[in-house]
């Protein structure tokens, strides 16, 4: 790829030395980026703010990187890239500098939907606004629900809470009916939307949301469609979990998706790749 292709791709390169979001004193002590973590780094694990005081080993880094766990993005990275998204969220509310209209939005986290079946209390701080950085669903135009059924088909599920419209994200294309693969998400969508369906507005309703967004009950979300990203041709297999963190970024951020530069997904997957692990290990800490 010539230099003038990367400069228009709109990841960002790699950093040799980490910028820490929390300098401590042992900082220094520190593998100065994530892939001298990787290989042989300062100790067995570390810890990240977007993880909190789980530890993250060179396994789980190399996860992220795609050099572990089969190149496949277990839900862990997903959840801790959502985490990243919403503490960004309230790291540029609270500095106050956009407009009000940027913050409408949450991400709940990837297990959201089997807490909801499991009818864990968990599930109502990330609605209701008990748990820290996650805004009630009643002060937010748009919620973002990542969904994986099995490790290759992550889906996100876009509604729109005042008319309970509701999008499908998929991370690739493919024409379901002569599609080959064991597990299709593309096949099995509509089953996740009927279970979906009936567990969040039994969820909405327990949430008192109508009462809270003063809005008139409703007894159906409104399917619109799918919309699928990017559209090149080329499957996804592996990076379906890395593309769906893109989109998720992308999404809030912008709410418009890009044009996709990239000629070479795999390189651009691997680079994403990066860039999150540069970001969750910027984020390292000692929990106290
Ligand atoms: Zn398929």
């Amino acid at each position: 790829m010539s230099s003038k292709e990367r400069r228009q791709s709109s990841i960002p390169d790699s950093v040799e030395n980490a910028v820490w979001l929390n300098p401590d004193d042992q900082s220094v002590y520190w593998s100065q980026n994530v892939l001298d973590f990787y290989y042989g780094g300062d100790s067995q694990f570390c810890y990240s703010t977007y993880m909190g005081q789980t530890p993250l080993d060179r396994e789980w880094w190399g996860g992220v990187l795609g050099y572990c766990g089969d190149g496949y993005m277990q839900e862990t990275h997903v959840r801790a890239w959502c985490n990243k998204l919403i503490q960004d969220r309230e790291t540029k509310y609270r500095r106050g500098t956009s407009s009000s209209n940027t913050f409408r939005w949450t991400i709940l986290p990837p297990n959201f939907i089997d807490l909801l079946a499991e009818q864990d209390n968990d599930a109502y701080g990330y609605a209701t606004g008990s748990v820290e950085l996650y805004p009630p669903f009643w002060d937010v135009d748009t919620v973002y629900i990542p969904v994986s059924k099995e490790k290759e088909g992550w889906v996100i599920l876009k509604i729109d809470m005042h008319s309970l419209k509701i999008t499908v994200y998929f991370t690739n294309k493919c024409d379901a009916l002569n599609c080959g693969e064991r597990f299709c998400i593309h096949r099995r969508i509509h089953q996740i939307l009927v279970e979906f369906e009936s567990l969040f507005l039994w969820f909405l309703g327990r949430i008192q949301y109508w009462e809270n967004a003063g809005l008139s009950e409703a007894d159906a979300l409104d399917y619109t469609g799918d919309v699928v990203w990017p559209t090149s041709e080329h499957r996804v297999g592996r990076n379906s979990g890395v593309i769906l963190c893109m989109l998720l970024q992308n999404l809030v951020q912008n709410s418009v998706l890009p044009n996709w530069q990239e000629r070479n997904m795999q390189d651009a997957c691997m680079r994403y790749r990066r860039f999150m692990a540069d970001q969750l290990y910027s984020a390292r800490f000692i929990p106290h």
